[in-house]
Order: structure tokens, then sequence, then C-alpha cells
């Protein structure tokens, strides 16, 4: 399946106005795809499997900014750890831990997201309030401890359905999640907000979304 031109120039035409961050969701896709993409000027491309990840990388361009946008358990993060510029699936303390650690091997910085849950959707992954808040106090008194993570924001997914509605008030939760925390934090670093995909991206930029990521506009369906 071909990459689309077409959707890949109206989606920036829509996001660079608002500089909103496009990463493109290249997960099982061959990097044949990847590379076509790439020829256009992207950059930013995510993967949900560590192990497709760790393949795809090598053979691609060394400056492609990798994000993990998957669930990522803590004893995985190693082969990731190298390359590896922004994980957004964090959502443990014993998980960013661990990134902090593999990082500090490879003498790098890895940028992170915390994912929260707002979704009607039953689903293991992702924080609650609770959980966030938890997270960022103790991120937050212990900050010497994580000086190879950079905690950069929020990523969260409304749930799927045609009512625009459920989807819009979700994505005004994640907003507030973010904001909360980045009162507590204040970090200037913290100013991302990842949500956003095929089919609800343009909600979640009204919402405030700096960060979408779209993989069957950009490359067909899965
Ligand atoms: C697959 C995936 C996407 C992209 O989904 P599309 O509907 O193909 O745009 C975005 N975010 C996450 C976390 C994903 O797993």
């Amino acid at each position: 399946m071909a990459i689309s031109e077409t959707n890949y120039t109206n989606i920036n035409a829509q996001l660079q106005p608002k500089g909103v961050t496009l990463v493109a969701v290249s997960k099982t896709k061959p990097a044949a795809d990847i590379a076509a993409l790439y020829a256009l000027g992207q950059r930013d491309f995510g993967e949900n499997y560590v192990q497709e990840l760790t393949e795809k990388q090598p053979v691609l361009p060394a400056d492609i900014r990798w994000h993990f946008i998957g669930h990522l358990q803590s004893n995985k993060v190693k082969y990731i750890a190298p390359f590896v510029y922004m994980i957004h699936g964090v959502d443990s303390l014993k998980l960013l831990q661990e990134i902090n650690k593999q990082a500090a091997k490879n003498q790098r910085t890895i940028a992170c997201l915390l994912q929260v849950h707002v979704a009607q959707e039953e689903t293991k992954f992702g924080m609650d309030a609770v959980g966030l808040a938890a997270l960022i106090e103790a991120y937050r008194s212990n900050k010497a401890q994580y000086a190879n993570v950079l905690v950069k924001g929020i990523m969260g997914m409304a749930s799927f359905t045609d009512d625009q509605q459920v989807v819009k008030s979700e994505f005004a939760a994640i907003r507030r999640l973010f904001t909360t925390a980045q009162a507590s934090l204040n970090d200037t670093a913290f100013d991302t907000i990842s949500m956003g995909m095929s089919g609800d991206y343009a909600l979640a930029i009204e919402a405030g979304s700096t960060m979408v990521r779209i993989g069957s506009l950009l490359f067909g369906t899965r």
C-alpha cells in the first residue's frame, strides 16, 4: 500500500499554523513506506512494538525521531534506549525509573510522556488523576534521581466512537490533567499534549493538542 502524499500535505497544512507536531504512526508498515514519507520531509515516526521498531530503526535514516507509542514493558526498555527519542506510554514510576536507568547506560536523555486514561473503554493502560498526581509528585520531589529522562507532558486517547461530544469531553479531560500536572511541576519543559489520531485529530487540536499520532490516513488501513 502506497503512502498518501495528498493526505500528508493536507494534514501538515492544518497542523503547521498551530505548531502541532505530527507523529506518523508506521506500525505494521514496511520500512519502504517510512522512507517514502521521510523523502517528503517527515522526521517523527511512531511505533507500537519493540521488536518491529528495533528491526526498522537500523535500516532507516539516523535522524528519524522515533516515538514509542505502545505499551512498554520495563524489561524491554533496554532494546530501544540506545536510539528512541520519546516514549509516550509511561504509566508507572517503575517504568520511568527503568527508562532513566537505561538512558543513563547509553549516556542519553529520553523524553517521556505520562499516559492517562479518560476514555470509557476498559483498558489496563494509563493512569487516572490520582495515579498521575502521585507519579508527578514522586518525580518532582526527587528530580536529581531522574537526570536521564525529560518528562515532557501527557499522552491520552479518546474512546473509539462516532459521538463527537464524548470525544470532545474526553480530550478536554486530558487537557485538564495536563494543566494540573503542569502547575504542580512548574517546569517549562512540560509542554506536550499528545492526543489525536486519524479519526479524531481535528477535535484534539481544537481541545489543545500539541502532538497528533496519525497512522492510517498516511499509510493506509492496517
Ligand atoms: C495505532 C495508533 C495510532 C494511530 O492510529 P490511526 O487511527 O491509524 O491514526 C495512534 N496512537 C496510538 C497509541 C496507536 O496505537
